[in-house]
């Protein structure tokens, strides 16, 4: 086991507007942790800074025992650190097949795929979340359950040994959460450590053992999901949006 993840008081303001207060918390390996919040509470701020979109003001994050604060986001999808994004980016015209395999000429997809063949193993990577008998097609014509299926295949292209998933249920019908969360559960028995941000409580109930829950950029509450659902801060930050918790 061990700690994979080691974020230390980390703070990231914009102009007058703190996203993220000295915010402190740790992942083993292996584990599923749940980031939950209302909207605007600075979880997708912390994704941005722990995979290296974003520069942080203050604080430090360590990744499998490396100082990743302040690197690239190239440098550190290299070190096993991958993310997906709420908003599914992807090459939309290339077909699955050829989005997957960019992902996999990475420097850590060649050197754990390269033996193998590109070709071969964007072809497991569909199978494994569902979606090889679109392999030839483009994005630009699949359902949104499909490209969040895509945005965590691509992810898987970089070999990673860590996934941060941002809000991977948004927007889907009930049947494709499911999906999406037998995959996430069939990552993890693989021994992907996975993080990831939702802010219908509800849908990570099953799926993460440990949550953490922010509002307005700090840290409110940590725990089993059903004690930090039911926690009177955490339900005051949600407070006028019952939805949260249906
Ligand atoms: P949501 O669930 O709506 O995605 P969130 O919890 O992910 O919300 P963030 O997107 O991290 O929240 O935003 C936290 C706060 O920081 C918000 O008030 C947001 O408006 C602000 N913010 C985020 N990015 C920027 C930016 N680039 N410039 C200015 N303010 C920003």
């Amino acid at each position: 086991m061990g700690l994979i993840l080691e974020v230390k008081n980390l703070t990231k303001k914009y102009g007058g507007l703190t996203a993220v207060n000295d915010i402190s918390f740790e992942i083993n390996r292996g584990e599923i942790l749940g980031l939950i919040g209302p909207n605007g509470a600075g979880k997708t701020t912390i994704f941005n800074l722990i995979s290296g979109l974003e520069r942080r003001d203050s604080g430090s994050i360590r990744f499998d025992g490396v100082d990743i604060t302040g690197l690239k986001p190239y440098q550190i999808v290299n070190l096993g650190l991958a993310r997906t994004f709420q908003l599914v980016r992807s090459f939309r015209y290339l077909s699955l097949l050829d989005n997957i395999s960019v992902a996999c000429l990475s420097p850590r997809g060649k050197e754990a795929f390269g033996h193998i063949g590109i070709d071969e193993v964007a072809s497991t990577i569909l199978t494994s979340v569902g979606l090889v008998d679109k392999a030839r097609i483009p994005p630009v014509i699949l359902p949104h359950g499909d490209l969040r299926k895509l945005e965590i295949g691509k992810a898987l292209g970089t070999n990673p040994e860590m996934l941060l998933l941002d809000e991977p249920f948004s927007g889907l019908a009930h049947e494709e959460k499911q999906g999406i969360t037998n995959l996430i559960k069939r990552l993890s028995n693989e021994g992907v450590t996975i993080f990831l941000v939702g802010h219908v409580l509800r849908e990570l109930m099953t799926l993460v053992p440990r949550a953490i829950a922010m509002h307005k950029g700090r840290l409110i509450a940590e725990g089993h999901p059903e004690d930090v659902a039911s926690n009177k801060i955490v339900r005051e930050s949600y407070l006028g949006r019952g939805e949260a918790f249906a």
